[in-house]
């Protein structure tokens, strides 16, 4: 039956030569394969090795019971989560799964592993990223292996009770990031960079604060395992904070580029002009607009300019301090706000971008999927400064823009500043 509200699950089978795994890089393919294998080798393997006592079976039924009420409580969070997250390595399971690679043998904690992501497959996750049950299930492998990590590192120290949990805590946390770091450079080894791979430092937080909570389930499920139940809402009150973060994030930040998006740079800026009135000092403003930016679109696609627009996003970050603000205009575009900065410190910045745009070189595809390299992108920045040129952010703004477009008529690929934007208008005047 189908109540409103619910997701409409259509399980269709698509044709092995079909699957969307194809799609990915051999070498990922490879990694998982491996990964994938190693699970299922150490299953099999355990269950020859290790018997299976009834206090493990009633640790076993215990979490599968805990998990499946968390994943069912938290399950139109975790839907929503993962509709607006790229990655969604990141989830609750390593609460349940330290305790299964402490507290049972590996067969069951593999077992554990895969029951919960397949419930999780399938009620939440399911319809949300269309073709991507293989990546479901390398990171089941992944956090099956960590588990399991954690489990023999415990065997192995036999220490007291807070130890153990803690090494072996360690130990699943360290596996898990070195797994998915490997798995997330296969994937992608020329757009991998360290954050993407390690995962920024709020996903990591996330990830110890679940093995944390982890810890207290391994201590109280062999003697009350009822008063698992109580870790239940904070787990979901997590959860929603991970979302509303998320939400945050998509509504400040210009997803093409990942700099701030207009409201939010000006937002910024408003803040930037009172602190400035109270506090006195001044701020350097520049507008960054890209020089014959349509050719590119018009030679070689869209999506090779959009590539052209994210390289410029990126220098602009990295040329700014970590207090400025960078943000997207909009179309070609950029603005930057420089924190405690005169005119002059804010056009050897702007000069400084200037130089390092007019030497990008990148590499990208044209339309026709033919690899192509745009190195002759140039861009024209206009620079002012609050309060010099201006008593208002609108009145610095419009000094910058008036200065971008002195810029272009003296040439392009140059930094025009307010005052140099007076000797130009004069010059024009005389000619
Ligand atoms: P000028 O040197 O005078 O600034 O010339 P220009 O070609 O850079 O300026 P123009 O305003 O004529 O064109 C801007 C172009 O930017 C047109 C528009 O299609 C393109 N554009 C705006 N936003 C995006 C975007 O998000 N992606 C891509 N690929 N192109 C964009
Ligand atoms: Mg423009
Ligand atoms: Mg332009």
């Amino acid at each position: 039956m189908i109540t409103s509200g619910e997701p409409t699950q259509q399980i269709r089978m698509h044709k092995v030569t079909a699957w969307a795994l194809w799609t990915r890089p051999n070498q990922w393919i490879a990694f998982t394969a491996v990964t994938v294998g190693a699970t299922l080798v150490l299953a099999l393997s355990a269950s020859q090795l290790f018997l299976i006592t009834g206090k493990q079976v009633e640790a076993f039924l215990a979490l599968i019971l805990l998990a499946t009420i968390q994943a069912e409580v938290s399950r139109r969070v975790e839907r929503q989560r993962r509709i607006l997250s790229s990655g969604g390595h990141i989830n609750m399971t390593s609460v349940w799964l330290l305790p299964g690679g402490l507290l049972l043998p590996p067969q069951l904690a593999v077992a554990l592993g895969a029951i919960l992501y397949g419930h999780l497959a399938f009620r939440s996750w399911a319809g949300t990223r269309p073709g991507e049950a293989h990546r479901v299930v390398a990171n089941a492998a992944t956090t099956i292996l960590s588990s399991c990590a954690a489990g023999f590192t415990a065997q192995a120290i036999a220490a007291d009770n807070v130890t153990t949990t803690c090494v072996a805590a360690c130990v699943f946390f360290v596996t898990n990031a070195v797994l998915t770091t490997i798995g997330l450079y296969l994937a992608n080894p020329s757009a991998a960079t360290l954050k993407s791979c390690l995962g920024s430092v709020d996903d990591n937080l996330l990830e110890l604060s679940t093995l944390c909570v982890g810890g207290l389930v391994v201590a109280v499920l062999p003697y009350q395992p009822l008063l698992g139940l109580l870790v239940i809402l904070p787990l979901l009150v997590l959860q929603r904070s991970t979302l509303v973060k998320q939400l945050e994030e998509l509504a400040t930040t210009d997803q093409k580029t990942q700099l701030l998006n207009a409201v939010t740079w000006q937002n910024g800026a408003e803040r930037e002009i009172s602190r400035v009135k109270r506090e006195g000092g001044s701020f350097g403003a520049l507008m960054i607009d890209l020089d014959f930016f349509k050719r590119v679109n018009d030679n070689y696609g869209h999506l090779a300019g959009d590539d052209v627009l994210k390289a410029v996003a990126a220098l602009v970050k990295s040329e700014t301090r970590t207090h400025d603000l960078a943000g997207r205009f909009g179309g070609e575009e950029f603005v930057a706000l420089l924190t405690s900065s005169t005119k002059n410190q804010a056009v050897e910045t702007a000069e400084r971008i200037r130089q390092r745009v007019s030497e990008l070189v990148i590499h990208t595809h044209n339309n026709e999927g033919e690899a192509v390299v745009i190195e002759t992108q140039t861009a024209s920045i206009g620079v002012a400064e609050f309060p010099l040129d201006g008593s208002t952010l609108d009145e610095v703004m419009a000094a910058a823009d008036a200065a971008v477009y002195a810029a272009k008529r003296s040439g392009r690929n140059r930094v025009i500043s307010s005052p140099d934007l007076a000797r130009v208008t004069e010059l024009a005047a005389v000619a």
